[in-house]
């Protein structure tokens, strides 16, 4: 992906961008595919407004929140000022480009109940979608929307006890349930791999919710828009990818360790 040309006092943050998006291209071209058919969702839980913004300047368009607070502050922000680069780009005879587009929104935390409708209005994709009572939620939501709700199925491939997702088993009676709710569109499956530090264990549970992906598939029970499948941090995104992941959720190795979202949490 190319960049223009990064100012001095910018550069740590693009400098550690570009590098995340040549690992990723990199893995993409090794296990043969195009580095145009895995997506960067730069994770924003870390990063400080302007960071987001100078992203957003470079082009970068896929943003991940798994707060629902800090997602419906920030949306709504980071909209108006590229709607505001929008029209500074047609004041000065631009063309339209990928600088013009929309953010989109992705949320990939838990999902309270009563923050449903407002996190369904600014997402473009929930990842989190972790069992029938949560779809059942969006699907009442969906309910007063022109358009369905997309949604991936959250998974709890490793088996670890009270983490979040939906256990391997029961996976192909939630996928049937899902499918009959009309309002919600199953985009495909997400999964997150114990931290251990070492990335080679993760292996096996990415390819552990790979094998899973397939099974829906080869039930026949989706359609072609069940293509996607997020797994891979910071920590394990490449491994991620080489095990078929095409959407991969990276904070930390783009905006730094801090956490600066502790004191808007209530
Ligand atoms: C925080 C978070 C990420 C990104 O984590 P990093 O290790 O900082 O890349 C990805 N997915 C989910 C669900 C997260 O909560």
């Amino acid at each position: 992906m190319a960049i223009a040309g990064p100012a001095k006092s910018e550069g740590d943050l693009l400098t550690r961008y570009t590098e995340v998006c040549e690992r990723v291209d990199r893995a993409a071209e090794k296990s043969g595919r195009k580095c145009s058919q895995v997506l960067l969702v730069a994770v924003t839980k870390y990063a400080e407004p302007d960071q987001i913004l100078q992203l957003v300047q470079a082009g970068h368009r896929d943003f991940g929140e798994n707060r629902v607070q800090q997602l419906l502050q920030r949306a709504p922000m980071l909209d108006e000022q590229v709607s505001r680069m929008r029209s500074m780009g047609a004041a000065l005879g631009g063309n339209p480009s990928s600088k013009h587009e929309p953010i989109r929104w992705h949320m990939i935390g838990q999902l309270q109940r009563n923050k449903a409708r407002q996190v369904a209005e600014v997402s473009r994709l929930i990842h989190s979608v972790d069992s029938l009572r949560v779809a059942e939620e969006l699907q009442e939501v969906g309910l007063k929307r022109d358009k369905p709700i997309e949604i991936l199925l959250q998974m709890n491939c490793s088996g670890e006890a009270g983490k979040a997702g939906c256990p391997s088993p029961a996976l192909l009676h939630v996928v049937e349930q899902i499918h009959s709710m009309i309002h919600l569109k199953l985009r495909g499956l997400m999964t997150m791999a114990p931290d251990t530090g070492n990335p080679e264990d993760s292996r096996p549970v990415f390819g552990r919710c790979r094998e899973l992906f397939e099974d829906v598939l080869s039930e026949g029970m989706v359609d072609k828009s069940f293509n996607i499948l997020s797994m891979g941090m910071s920590g394990d995104y490449e491994v991620a990818i080489q095990e078929g992941a095409n959407l991969v959720r990276v904070g930390s190795a783009i905006f730094g360790e801090t956490d600066h979202s502790g004191d808007a949490e209530a």
